[in-house]
């Protein structure tokens, strides 16, 4: 058994010493049986948050209301969650009140596709009341019970299944697909910050191309920040292979950019998309400009940096924006500029202050910047004394001109 499993099943062993029972359930059930990468390992267990911190040394109270545990090990920690049922919906997003029950099949029903509502033993045998099992073997994701009343309970299930049909390259059975072309416009209960973990998960996706489609014919599409008017450019993006793409930055430049996006930073904000990132991502995209309009240039890396400079060439890359890989060119222009920024410079104020006598002032940034565009262009040498001829000459100009 796999090593994180085994440390799980101490945990379970110590439930079931208790008189609980315990299981492995949820997304690494799914992914083991597919022989997948593992995520999280979840545990469900009929002990109620109480006897479960009761049990633990370490745990972590993250939401004992909802039954929710987190236990610390030494190398690890696990969620282990009460088997529970849920409420009444009355807001299409999130149970009335949750319900602590002692049956697995109960907690499993909940639960939102049946590849999601498979339990395990510690000792690895699979309980599969909803016939999981069967729906992975073909490669289908199937709501537990009747779809629309699945999704009226929790609109997000509807997005989680386009992004586990670009994750696992898995369909969406018909009757599923149905509920979400009918209840598409239930999204708008939804908070952006959930839209916002789906999409992002869906982009990167192997099988995103066919997700996307998804996304666009159910129209769920419209119910997403500021994608209403923009179906053909989502249908085009889903050409493009953004898996290979190396972080979130590159993802969302690479994503404002297909859809043609004016407002950049509104964009963003509506994604509620931290202004780290935001701003990063405008640096790269200002980047892609500057290289359309003169291809890579020692000014443009130093001014837009290693980092934008790389995740641009990652998004040209992709979009076969950029036909010949610039990879090397960018890193020799890198390499061989001559400052890295205003302080790389041989001379600085001081000396400004003490050759041409002035008082210190606006001026002396003023300087250090045509210095700056000198060297960038190469006209001059970064050293002291060619700088100060430089300096002199520069006055001598000056002066004749007043
Ligand atoms: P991932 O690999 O993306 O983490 P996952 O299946 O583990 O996929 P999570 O969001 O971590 O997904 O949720 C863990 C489990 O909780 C799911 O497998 C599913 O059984 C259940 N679950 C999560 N979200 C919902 C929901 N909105 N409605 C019903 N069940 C849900
Ligand atoms: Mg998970």
């Amino acid at each position: 058994m796999n090593e994180a499993f085994l440390q799980a099943s101490t945990i379970i062993s110590t439930l079931e010493k208790d008189g609980h029972e315990a299981y492995i359930v949820g997304g690494s059930v799914r992914d083991h049986i597919l022989n997948r990468d593992l995520g999280d390992i979840d545990i469900a267990t009929s002990a109620t948050p109480t006897q479960i911190q009761a049990l633990f040394p370490k745990t972590i109270d993250v939401g004992a209301e909802h039954g929710t545990i987190i236990v610390v090990t030494d190398n690890d920690s696990y969620e282990v969650t009460t088997f529970r049922t849920e409420g009444s919906y009355s807001d299409n997003r999130r149970p009335d009140e949750v319900t602590f029950v002692k049956s697995l099949k109960e907690d499993l029903r909940r639960r939102d596709f049946t590849m999601n509502a498979i339990a395990m033993t510690k000792e690895g045998k699979i309980l599969d009341p909803f016939c999981g099992t069967r729906d992975i073997e073909h490669k289908l994701i199937r709501t537990v019970g009747e779809a629309s009343e699945r999704f009226s309970e929790d609109a997000l299930r509807m997005f989680r299944a386009l992004r586990f049909s670009s994750q696992l390259s898995f369909s969406v059975h018909s009757k599923t697909l149905e509920a979400i072309q009918l209840d598409a416009h239930l999204m708008q209960h939804i908070s952006v910050e959930r839209k916002t973990v789906e999409l992002e998960k869906l982009l990167i996706g192997q099988g995103m191309t066919q997700a996307l489609s998804l996304l666009v014919e159910s129209n769920l599409f419209l119910f997403l920040p500021l994608l209403a008017d923009k179906k053909e450019e989502l249908i085009k993006l889903s050409e493009f292979p953004l898996h290979t793409l190396t972080s979130r930055e590159e993802l969302w430049t690479t994503f404002v950019y297909m859809l043609k996006v004016e407002e950049v930073e509104r964009f963003l904000t509506a994604w509620k998309l931290p202004k780290r990132l935001s701003k990063s991502v405008q640096e790269i995209l200002h980047t892609i400009q500057q290289f359309q309009k003169q291809g890579w240039h020692q000014e443009l890396v130093y001014r837009s940096g290693w980092n934008a400079c790389l995740a641009a060439h990652h998004v040209l890359l992709l979009l076969e924006l950029d036909k010949s890989n610039s990879y090397l060119d960018i890193k020799r222009l890198f390499e061989e500029l001559p400052i890295y920024n205003l302080q790389d410079i041989a001379i600085n104020g001081n000396d400004l202050v003490e050759w041409l006598e002035k008082k210190p002032g606006k001026w002396i940034a003023e300087v250090l910047q045509e210095i700056e565009s000198e060297l960038l262009q190469g006209n001059i040498e970064n050293e002291a004394v060619v700088l100060k001829e430089w300096v002199r000459t520069w006055q001598q100009k000056l002066e004749r001109n007043c």
